[in-house]
Protein backbone atom coordinates (compact mmCIF):
# COMPACT_ATOMS: atom_id res chain seq x y z
CA UNK A 1 0.00 0.00 0.00
CA UNK A 2 1.05 3.34 -1.25
CA UNK A 3 2.04 5.71 1.86
CA UNK A 4 -0.87 8.22 2.72
CA UNK A 5 -0.54 11.52 2.19
CA UNK A 6 -0.53 14.25 5.27
CA UNK A 7 -4.27 15.40 5.11
CA UNK A 8 -2.92 18.74 5.61
CA UNK A 9 -0.86 18.81 2.65
CA UNK A 10 -3.39 16.93 0.51
CA UNK A 11 -5.64 20.45 1.42
CA UNK A 12 -2.84 22.66 0.60
CA UNK A 13 -3.58 24.11 3.74
CA UNK A 14 -1.25 24.79 7.04
CA UNK A 15 -1.86 22.58 10.23
CA UNK A 16 -2.70 25.49 11.69
CA UNK A 17 -5.78 26.52 9.06
CA UNK A 18 -8.60 27.63 10.19
CA UNK A 19 -12.14 25.39 9.89
CA UNK A 20 -12.71 28.12 7.24
CA UNK A 21 -10.22 28.05 5.49
CA UNK A 22 -10.24 24.21 5.30
CA UNK A 23 -13.32 24.42 3.72
CA UNK A 24 -12.44 26.96 1.51
CA UNK A 25 -9.55 24.51 0.61
CA UNK A 26 -12.15 21.83 -0.13
CA UNK A 27 -14.28 23.80 -2.11
CA UNK A 28 -11.54 24.55 -4.39
CA UNK A 29 -10.49 21.22 -4.86
CA UNK A 30 -13.47 19.31 -5.23
CA UNK A 31 -14.77 21.68 -8.09
CA UNK A 32 -11.14 21.34 -9.65
CA UNK A 33 -11.03 17.13 -9.36
CA UNK A 34 -14.52 16.53 -9.43
CA UNK A 35 -15.22 13.19 -11.50
CA UNK A 36 -18.38 15.46 -13.64
CA UNK A 37 -16.24 17.97 -14.85
CA UNK A 38 -13.00 15.34 -15.43
CA UNK A 39 -14.52 12.75 -17.26
CA UNK A 40 -12.72 9.56 -17.72
CA UNK A 41 -9.56 11.57 -15.81
CA UNK A 42 -8.11 8.67 -13.49
CA UNK A 43 -5.79 11.01 -11.66
CA UNK A 44 -8.26 13.21 -11.16
CA UNK A 45 -10.91 10.91 -9.46
CA UNK A 46 -8.00 9.66 -7.35
CA UNK A 47 -7.33 13.21 -6.47
CA UNK A 48 -11.11 13.66 -5.63
CA UNK A 49 -10.68 10.83 -3.62
CA UNK A 50 -7.75 11.81 -1.68
CA UNK A 51 -9.40 15.64 -0.73
CA UNK A 52 -13.08 14.71 0.32
CA UNK A 53 -10.74 11.80 2.55
CA UNK A 54 -8.71 14.49 4.12
CA UNK A 55 -11.91 16.64 4.68
CA UNK A 56 -14.04 13.94 5.80
CA UNK A 57 -11.50 14.31 8.70
CA UNK A 58 -10.60 17.46 9.23
CA UNK A 59 -13.98 19.01 8.76
CA UNK A 60 -15.15 17.09 11.94
CA UNK A 61 -13.69 18.64 15.25
CA UNK A 62 -13.58 14.93 16.89
CA UNK A 63 -11.43 13.43 14.15
CA UNK A 64 -9.45 16.31 13.42
CA UNK A 65 -8.07 16.48 17.39
CA UNK A 66 -7.38 12.21 16.77
CA UNK A 67 -5.39 12.94 13.67
CA UNK A 68 -3.60 15.71 14.74
CA UNK A 69 -2.37 13.64 17.22
CA UNK A 70 -2.18 10.08 16.27
CA UNK A 71 -1.91 10.97 12.46
CA UNK A 72 -3.66 8.39 9.94
CA UNK A 73 -3.64 5.68 12.82
CA UNK A 74 -6.00 7.64 14.77
CA UNK A 75 -9.04 8.12 12.25
CA UNK A 76 -8.90 5.15 9.91
CA UNK A 77 -9.41 1.45 11.50
CA UNK A 78 -8.29 0.38 8.55
CA UNK A 79 -4.99 1.81 8.38
CA UNK A 80 -1.73 -0.45 7.32
CA UNK A 81 -4.65 -3.30 7.03
CA UNK A 82 -4.51 -3.01 2.93
CA UNK A 83 -7.98 -1.21 2.09
CA UNK A 84 -7.73 2.88 2.71
CA UNK A 85 -9.69 5.52 1.76
CA UNK A 86 -13.19 4.24 0.59
CA UNK A 87 -15.98 5.86 -1.94
CA UNK A 88 -15.72 9.41 -2.34
CA UNK A 89 -19.47 9.49 -2.61
CA UNK A 90 -20.31 8.32 1.17
CA UNK A 91 -19.72 9.51 3.97
CA UNK A 92 -20.74 13.15 5.51
CA UNK A 93 -19.51 15.40 2.38
CA UNK A 94 -22.40 17.63 1.58
CA UNK A 95 -21.78 17.96 -2.66
CA UNK A 96 -24.97 20.29 -2.65
CA UNK A 97 -22.73 22.85 -0.95
CA UNK A 98 -20.15 22.76 -3.39
CA UNK A 99 -22.45 22.45 -6.23
CA UNK A 100 -24.26 25.42 -4.81
CA UNK A 101 -21.46 27.44 -4.27
CA UNK A 102 -20.78 27.46 -7.60
CA UNK A 103 -22.50 26.40 -9.99
CA UNK A 104 -25.75 27.82 -8.24
CA UNK A 105 -27.30 23.98 -7.59
CA UNK A 106 -27.85 21.19 -10.03
CA UNK A 107 -31.27 19.73 -9.29
CA UNK A 108 -33.23 20.00 -6.57
CA UNK A 109 -32.13 16.98 -4.32
CA UNK A 110 -28.74 18.61 -3.22
CA UNK A 111 -29.36 20.38 -0.47
CA UNK A 112 -28.84 24.02 -0.31
CA UNK A 113 -26.25 26.19 1.15
CA UNK A 114 -28.12 28.62 3.48
CA UNK A 115 -25.51 31.53 2.53
CA UNK A 116 -25.32 30.78 -1.07
CA UNK A 117 -27.26 33.15 -3.53
CA UNK A 118 -30.78 32.51 -4.31
CA UNK A 119 -33.02 34.06 -6.27
CA UNK A 120 -36.16 35.73 -5.13
CA UNK A 121 -39.41 33.76 -5.95
CA UNK A 122 -41.74 35.68 -8.52
CA UNK A 123 -44.68 37.43 -7.08
CA UNK A 124 -48.19 37.78 -8.69
CA UNK A 125 -50.84 40.73 -9.95
CA UNK A 126 -53.74 40.79 -11.86
CA UNK A 127 -54.68 43.77 -14.59
CA UNK A 128 -57.82 44.42 -15.87
CA UNK A 129 -57.93 46.16 -19.56
CA UNK A 130 -60.75 47.01 -21.90
CA UNK A 131 -61.25 44.86 -25.00
CA UNK A 132 -59.67 48.13 -27.24
CA UNK A 133 -56.68 48.54 -24.37
CA UNK A 134 -55.96 44.84 -25.31
CA UNK A 135 -56.26 45.19 -28.86
CA UNK A 136 -53.69 48.47 -28.96
CA UNK A 137 -51.72 48.23 -26.20
CA UNK A 138 -51.10 50.44 -22.83
CA UNK A 139 -49.70 51.62 -20.09
CA UNK A 140 -51.55 50.07 -16.76
CA UNK A 141 -50.31 50.96 -13.22
CA UNK A 142 -50.13 47.83 -11.59
CA UNK A 143 -49.71 47.56 -7.52
CA UNK A 144 -48.51 44.58 -5.96
CA UNK A 145 -46.98 43.09 -2.42
CA UNK A 146 -43.22 42.04 -2.75
CA UNK A 147 -40.80 41.41 -0.98
CA UNK A 148 -37.74 43.53 -0.42
CA UNK A 149 -34.40 43.62 1.14
CA UNK A 150 -34.81 45.34 4.59
CA UNK A 151 -33.10 49.15 3.72
CA UNK A 152 -32.25 49.77 7.59
CA UNK A 153 -29.94 46.85 7.67
CA UNK A 154 -28.98 46.16 4.10
CA UNK A 155 -30.16 42.36 4.18
CA UNK A 156 -27.84 41.22 7.33
CA UNK A 157 -30.67 41.14 10.00
CA UNK A 158 -28.35 42.47 12.61
CA UNK A 159 -29.34 46.05 14.04
CA UNK A 160 -27.44 49.14 12.38
CA UNK A 161 -23.83 49.14 13.63
CA UNK A 162 -23.80 45.26 14.68
CA UNK A 163 -23.56 41.93 11.88
CA UNK A 164 -24.50 38.28 11.75
CA UNK A 165 -21.51 36.30 12.80
CA UNK A 166 -20.79 33.23 11.39
CA UNK A 167 -22.29 30.45 13.36
CA UNK A 168 -19.50 28.55 15.47
CA UNK A 169 -21.41 25.15 15.80
CA UNK A 170 -21.80 24.51 12.24
CA UNK A 171 -18.82 26.77 10.46
CA UNK A 172 -21.53 28.50 8.84
CA UNK A 173 -22.77 25.73 6.76
CA UNK A 174 -25.79 25.19 8.46
CA UNK A 175 -25.96 21.82 8.95
CA UNK A 176 -24.00 19.50 11.61
CA UNK A 177 -23.14 16.02 10.69
CA UNK A 178 -23.97 13.39 13.06
CA UNK A 179 -22.32 9.54 13.56
CA UNK A 180 -24.95 6.92 13.90
CA UNK A 181 -23.71 2.98 14.58
CA UNK A 182 -25.68 0.71 12.89
CA UNK A 183 -25.53 -3.08 11.86
CA UNK A 184 -24.31 -2.02 9.01
CA UNK A 185 -21.24 0.38 10.41
CA UNK A 186 -20.95 3.92 11.25
CA UNK A 187 -22.82 5.66 8.96
CA UNK A 188 -22.57 9.55 8.76
CA UNK A 189 -25.84 12.02 8.74
CA UNK A 190 -26.57 15.48 8.49
CA UNK A 191 -28.96 17.49 10.36
CA UNK A 192 -29.94 21.55 10.64
CA UNK A 193 -27.73 23.33 13.03
CA UNK A 194 -30.32 23.82 15.79
CA UNK A 195 -27.61 26.89 17.15
CA UNK A 196 -28.48 28.75 13.93
CA UNK A 197 -31.66 26.59 13.03
CA UNK A 198 -29.82 26.44 9.54
CA UNK A 199 -28.91 29.91 8.47
CA UNK A 200 -25.68 29.04 8.77
CA UNK A 201 -25.50 33.01 10.81
CA UNK A 202 -25.85 33.83 14.17
CA UNK A 203 -27.89 37.39 14.78
CA UNK A 204 -27.12 38.67 18.54
CA UNK A 205 -28.96 42.53 17.80
CA UNK A 206 -31.45 41.45 15.20
CA UNK A 207 -32.71 44.71 13.05
CA UNK A 208 -35.91 46.49 14.55
CA UNK A 209 -37.42 47.11 10.79
CA UNK A 210 -37.46 43.49 9.47
CA UNK A 211 -37.12 41.94 12.82
CA UNK A 212 -33.96 40.02 11.92
CA UNK A 213 -35.24 38.52 8.42
CA UNK A 214 -33.32 41.04 6.57
CA UNK A 215 -36.73 41.08 4.85
CA UNK A 216 -39.80 43.27 4.64
CA UNK A 217 -42.78 43.21 2.93
CA UNK A 218 -44.10 46.56 0.90
CA UNK A 219 -46.77 47.47 -1.65
CA UNK A 220 -45.70 48.89 -4.53
CA UNK A 221 -46.82 50.52 -7.47
CA UNK A 222 -44.88 50.26 -11.06
CA UNK A 223 -46.07 51.06 -14.91
CA UNK A 224 -46.24 48.10 -16.86
CA UNK A 225 -46.50 48.37 -20.60
CA UNK A 226 -49.25 45.96 -21.89
CA UNK A 227 -48.30 45.30 -25.88
CA UNK A 228 -50.78 45.32 -28.65
CA UNK A 229 -52.10 42.30 -29.38
CA UNK A 230 -52.41 40.47 -25.41
CA UNK A 231 -55.21 38.37 -24.92
CA UNK A 232 -57.77 37.57 -22.31
CA UNK A 233 -55.81 34.79 -19.77
CA UNK A 234 -51.86 35.64 -20.75
CA UNK A 235 -48.88 36.20 -18.73
CA UNK A 236 -46.81 39.50 -18.82
CA UNK A 237 -43.72 38.43 -17.05
CA UNK A 238 -41.70 41.32 -15.64
CA UNK A 239 -38.11 40.50 -14.80
CA UNK A 240 -36.45 41.47 -11.56
CA UNK A 241 -39.99 42.72 -9.86
CA UNK A 242 -40.50 39.82 -7.90
CA UNK A 243 -39.55 39.29 -4.34
CA UNK A 244 -35.86 39.92 -3.29
CA UNK A 245 -32.81 37.61 -3.42
CA UNK A 246 -30.91 36.26 -0.53
CA UNK A 247 -27.20 36.27 -0.44
CA UNK A 248 -27.20 38.51 -3.22
CA UNK A 249 -28.72 36.24 -5.69
CA UNK A 250 -31.55 37.94 -8.45
CA UNK A 251 -34.99 39.07 -7.58
CA UNK A 252 -37.35 36.98 -8.88
CA UNK A 253 -39.87 38.43 -11.28
CA UNK A 254 -43.37 39.75 -11.39
CA UNK A 255 -46.12 37.64 -13.46
CA UNK A 256 -48.88 39.67 -14.32
CA UNK A 257 -51.98 37.75 -15.17
CA UNK A 258 -53.83 39.56 -17.72
CA UNK A 259 -57.91 39.82 -17.45
CA UNK A 260 -59.39 41.73 -21.20
CA UNK A 261 -63.32 42.40 -20.08
CA UNK A 262 -65.41 41.46 -22.73
CA UNK A 263 -66.75 44.06 -25.66
CA UNK A 264 -70.47 44.61 -26.07
CA UNK A 265 -69.82 44.02 -29.84
CA UNK A 266 -66.75 42.57 -30.42
CA UNK A 267 -65.57 38.90 -30.19
CA UNK A 268 -62.22 38.01 -30.43
CA UNK A 269 -60.95 34.18 -31.91
CA UNK A 270 -57.44 33.99 -32.26
CA UNK A 271 -56.44 37.68 -33.68
CA UNK A 272 -59.47 38.20 -35.73
CA UNK A 273 -62.81 40.28 -34.04
CA UNK A 274 -65.80 38.83 -34.97
CA UNK A 275 -69.20 40.96 -34.92
CA UNK A 276 -72.78 40.47 -35.88
CA UNK A 277 -74.49 43.10 -37.54
CA UNK A 278 -78.45 43.60 -38.19
CA UNK A 279 -79.42 44.99 -41.19
CA UNK A 280 -82.72 45.34 -42.80
CA UNK A 281 -84.45 43.15 -45.23
CA UNK A 282 -84.85 45.94 -47.86
CA UNK A 283 -81.00 46.26 -47.28
CA UNK A 284 -80.14 42.83 -47.72
CA UNK A 285 -82.86 42.59 -50.57
CA UNK A 286 -81.65 45.60 -52.73
CA UNK A 287 -78.08 46.00 -51.33
CA UNK A 288 -76.90 49.32 -49.70
CA UNK A 289 -74.24 51.16 -48.23
CA UNK A 290 -73.65 50.28 -44.45
CA UNK A 291 -71.67 51.45 -41.27
CA UNK A 292 -69.21 48.90 -39.38
CA UNK A 293 -67.41 49.41 -36.23
CA UNK A 294 -64.02 48.55 -36.23
CA UNK A 295 -61.30 48.92 -33.58
CA UNK A 296 -60.11 51.32 -35.68
CA UNK A 297 -63.32 53.66 -36.05
CA UNK A 298 -66.04 53.19 -38.01
CA UNK A 299 -65.62 52.13 -41.98
CA UNK A 300 -68.86 52.34 -44.69
CA UNK A 301 -69.10 48.61 -46.36
CA UNK A 302 -71.32 48.11 -49.29
CA UNK A 303 -73.49 45.45 -48.67
CA UNK A 304 -74.45 43.47 -52.06
CA UNK A 305 -78.13 42.98 -53.36
CA UNK A 306 -79.53 39.88 -52.29
CA UNK A 307 -77.31 39.48 -48.97
CA UNK A 308 -78.37 36.85 -46.69
CA UNK A 309 -79.02 36.24 -43.06
CA UNK A 310 -75.60 34.67 -41.76
CA UNK A 311 -73.58 35.98 -44.57
CA UNK A 312 -70.25 36.88 -43.38
CA UNK A 313 -68.01 39.34 -45.21
CA UNK A 314 -64.48 40.08 -44.43
CA UNK A 315 -62.42 43.49 -43.58
CA UNK A 316 -58.90 43.21 -43.82
CA UNK A 317 -55.96 43.88 -41.14
CA UNK A 318 -58.85 45.42 -39.44
CA UNK A 319 -58.77 42.26 -36.54
CA UNK A 320 -55.82 42.39 -33.97
CA UNK A 321 -52.55 43.14 -33.90
CA UNK A 322 -50.04 40.04 -33.05
CA UNK A 323 -47.78 40.43 -29.98
CA UNK A 324 -44.81 42.43 -31.40
CA UNK A 325 -45.54 41.99 -34.76
CA UNK A 326 -47.11 44.60 -37.84
CA UNK A 327 -49.35 41.70 -38.76
CA UNK A 328 -52.83 41.84 -37.90
CA UNK A 329 -56.01 39.48 -37.95
CA UNK A 330 -59.05 40.81 -40.08
CA UNK A 331 -62.24 41.07 -39.08
CA UNK A 332 -65.66 39.82 -40.20
CA UNK A 333 -68.95 40.80 -39.72
CA UNK A 334 -72.21 38.08 -39.67
CA UNK A 335 -75.00 39.71 -41.52
CA UNK A 336 -78.69 39.25 -39.80
CA UNK A 337 -81.72 40.24 -41.27
CA UNK A 338 -83.98 41.90 -39.29
CA UNK A 339 -88.06 41.08 -40.56
CA UNK A 340 -89.85 44.35 -39.53
CA UNK A 341 -92.72 43.93 -36.62
CA UNK A 342 -95.70 46.44 -36.13
CA UNK A 343 -96.51 47.29 -39.78
CA UNK A 344 -99.24 49.40 -40.37
CA UNK A 345 -102.27 48.59 -42.43
CA UNK A 346 -100.78 51.00 -45.32
CA UNK A 347 -97.12 49.33 -45.01
CA UNK A 348 -98.95 45.71 -45.37
CA UNK A 349 -100.88 46.50 -47.85
CA UNK A 350 -97.65 47.64 -49.84
CA UNK A 351 -95.73 44.16 -48.94
CA UNK A 352 -99.24 42.59 -50.51
CA UNK A 353 -98.72 44.74 -53.51
CA UNK A 354 -94.79 43.44 -53.81
CA UNK A 355 -96.19 39.62 -53.05
CA UNK A 356 -98.43 39.22 -55.31
CA UNK A 357 -95.83 40.28 -57.93
CA UNK A 358 -92.97 37.86 -57.02
CA UNK A 359 -91.83 34.97 -58.58
CA UNK A 360 -90.64 32.36 -56.92
CA UNK A 361 -87.79 30.99 -59.18
CA UNK A 362 -86.53 34.25 -59.81
CA UNK A 363 -86.58 35.90 -56.42
CA UNK A 364 -87.06 33.12 -54.00
CA UNK A 365 -84.64 30.29 -55.83
CA UNK A 366 -83.93 28.69 -51.81
CA UNK A 367 -87.37 28.26 -51.25
CA UNK A 368 -88.48 26.71 -54.94
CA UNK A 369 -85.70 24.53 -54.81
CA UNK A 370 -86.79 23.22 -51.14
CA UNK A 371 -90.41 22.58 -52.35
CA UNK A 372 -89.24 20.92 -55.40
CA UNK A 373 -87.29 18.35 -53.33
CA UNK A 374 -90.69 18.03 -51.00
CA UNK A 375 -92.70 17.26 -54.12
CA UNK A 376 -89.57 14.46 -54.95
CA UNK A 377 -90.18 13.21 -51.41
CA UNK A 378 -93.71 13.15 -51.14
CA UNK A 379 -95.36 12.44 -55.13
CA UNK A 380 -96.53 14.83 -56.87
CA UNK A 381 -100.31 16.43 -54.97
CA UNK A 382 -103.23 16.94 -56.94
ZN1 LIG B 1 -33.54 44.89 8.71
ZN1 LIG C 1 -25.19 26.74 12.94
Amino acid sequence: MAEKKDYYEVMGVPKNASDDEIKKAYRKLAKKYHPDLNPGDKLAEEKFKEVNEAYEVLSDKEKKARYDQFGHAGVDPNFGGGAGGGSPFTGGIDFGDIFDSFFGGFGGSRRQNPNAPRRGSDTEAVVNISFEEAAKGCKKTISFAKIETCGECGGSGAEKGTSAKTCSACGGTGQVRVSQRTPFGVVQTSRSCDACGGSGKVIEKPCKTCGGSGRVRRQKSIEVNIPAGIDNDQVLNVRGQGNAGQNGGPAGDLQVYVNVRPHPIFERRGNDVWCEMPITFTQAAMGAEVTVPTIDGRVTYQVREGTQPGDVFKLKGKGIPYVNSRNRGDQYVQITVEVPRNLTQKQKDVLKEFDAAVDDTKHYAKRKSFFDKLKTMFGEEK
